[in-house]
């Protein structure tokens, strides 16, 4: 099994992609923490995963409160003894232009794209340090890489999480934490339904993308798999784009 012996924390793991990639790593043989405000959702992942075999853990986890990390990452450490990956894959998406978006909006969005990826990484470069290294897999978007018609705050987001990245992987490399960014294109989960339901924005959006479709939640969760793994281990500050094509051009 691919993540035989890891321990891994995923932020935002109570739906979407962080829920697919908590079910995959748990197959690879991975101890999975999902933390998430969505407790419900969450606590379903947790049965779900630990009644097909696997071993699960819930926490609650608002990524914008740093006590809340310190507690997730304590809990991951009481529960399954380290902590070897960290997914920070929390995120939200409003589609607002630059004069449509207000200030609270805006300090939302950085609040959690942002800081949610900064406080997770500070918290867990401690536990992977002990753990004699670690893999920190942040979930940025095609949104990180270019400019969009319909956002924002949501680009200096995921732009502030691409080279946070790159930082990290410098700043830890030499203690074998490797830090590496996914960039999604359009995927369907319910993040992306109000995007998909607009019209004229998804056509434009499919007719720049060279396969023509939007993506699934597995073909992101595999390649955050491998950056989880062992088989990427001279892989930091990289940027794994999995869009379609979409940037390609
Ligand atoms: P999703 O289905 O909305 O899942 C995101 C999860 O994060 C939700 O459970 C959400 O809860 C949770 N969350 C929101 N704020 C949080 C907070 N403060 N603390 C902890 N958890 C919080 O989204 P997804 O599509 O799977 O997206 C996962 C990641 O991929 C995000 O970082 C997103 O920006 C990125 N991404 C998505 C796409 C796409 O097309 N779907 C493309 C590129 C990148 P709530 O539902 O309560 O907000």
């Amino acid at each position: 099994m691919r993540l035989e012996n890891k321990v891994a924390l995923i932020s935002g793991g109570a739906r979407g992609m962080g829920a697919v990639e908590a079910r995959l790593f748990a197959r690879e043989g991975a101890r999975v923490v999902i933390g998430d405000i969505l407790e419900a959702e969450g606590r379903q992942v947790e049965a779900q995963i630990n009644e097909s075999g696997g071993e699960c853990l819930f926490v609650y986890l608002d990524v914008t409160d740093e006590s809340h990390w310190e507690h997730a990452v304590a809990a991951t450490v009481a529960r399954f003894g380290r902590l070897d990956v960290l997914v920070n894959n929390a995120g939200i998406f409003p589609m607002a232009r630059v004069e449509d978006t207000t200030v609270e909006s805006w300090d939302q969005v950085m609040d959690i794209n942002a800081k949610g990826v900064f406080l997770g990484t500070k918290h867990a470069i401690p536990e992977m340090r002990k753990a004699g290294g670690g893999s920190i897999i942040n979930i940025s978007s095609v949104a990180g890489l270019i400019g969009s018609s319909h956002s924002a705050s949501y680009n200096a987001s995921k732009g502030a999480v691409r080279l946070l990245t790159k930082s990290t992987a410098i700043q830890y490399g030499s203690e074998g934490i490797r830090a590496n960014s996914v960039h999604p294109g359009l995927i369907e989960t319910e993040m992306s339904a109000a995007m998909r339901s607009d019209e004229p924005v998804l056509r434009r959006w499919l007719a720049s993308t060279p396969m023509r479709l939007a993506g699934q939640p597995e073909e992101v969760a595999y390649g955050v798999l491998y950056l989880a793994s062992d088989e990427s281990s001279f892989i930091t500050g990289s940027e794994l784009v999995i869009d379609g094509g979409t940037t390609a051009q």
